[in-house]
């Protein structure tokens, strides 16, 4: 399953404010189930956020956090497996 970090977090900010109102308004939806859930959601976009950052193309082209070459030169092609893998549905 792929992953639209942007989308997923705009999405989980309205999910969190439409419960707030919920919430302020006093209305029980039941356990505190809902808010962990978005909680964990956000931990889990937060560390895709992180891997995603890592697997950066460099000027040529080449993933930065994939390894180098004895030269020191990056020779995974990007978008790297990791990144493919997070991306592709
Ligand atoms: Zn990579």
């Amino acid at each position: 399953m792929s992953l639209d970090v942007e989308h997923t977090k705009a999405r989980l900010s309205e999910i969190r404010k439409q419960m707030d109102l919920v919430r302020s308004f006093g209305i029980s939806i039941g356990p505190s189930t809902p808010w962990e859930l978005i909680t964990i959601a956000v931990g889990l976009v937060a560390a895709v956020e992180r891997v995603q950052a890592l697997h950066t193309p460099d000027e040529f082209g080449m993933c930065e956090g994939c390894g180098d070459n004895e030269h020191g030169y990056a020779i995974v092609p990007h978008p790297c497996p990791t990144i493919r893998e997070l991306e592709t549905p």
